[in-house]
């Protein structure tokens, strides 16, 4: 693992450690995070692959702004769709059920 990477600088570090830092970093976001933690598991794989390569996303708001009107009877969800989480997924079949509802009271 190289040390000069971001996974490279973390590997190394104690579960514990590392669970403190992903906490406070979270809890800038989210303040009441912290209160909330029960219990952590770290997770270490090796390899781990982001697929999505730099500028996905553009390019997924212009396909995701496009398929709501090509064909309104077809529509797609899962976590393709949006950052990849159980969340995003779940939201991403709320959203195709809801259009094509749309579609099917306009008919
Ligand atoms: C290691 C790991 C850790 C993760 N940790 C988290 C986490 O902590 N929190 C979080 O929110 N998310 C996490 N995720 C992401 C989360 O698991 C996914 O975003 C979510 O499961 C995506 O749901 P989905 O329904 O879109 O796809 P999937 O859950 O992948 O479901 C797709 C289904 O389609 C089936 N399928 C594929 N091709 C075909 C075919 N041709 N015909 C029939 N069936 C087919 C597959 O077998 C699968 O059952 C993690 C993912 C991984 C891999």
């Amino acid at each position: 693992m190289e040390q000069n990477t971001h996974t490279g600088r973390w590997w190394g570090a104690d579960d514990d450690t590392i669970t403190r830092e992903a906490i406070t970093t979270t809890a800038a976001v989210f303040p009441g995070i912290p209160r909330t933690v029960l219990t952590s598991r770290v997770s270490r794989r090796d390899p781990a692959l982001v697929v999505r390569p730099p500028g996905g996303y553009a390019a997924l708001r212009a396909f995701n702004a496009r398929r709501r009107t090509a064909d309104p009877r077809i529509q797609l969800a899962g976590d393709y769709f949006g950052p990849s989480s159980t969340y995003g997924a779940l939201r991403s079949g709320e959203h195709a059920a809801t259009r094509l509802l749309e579609h099917l009271s306009l008919l």
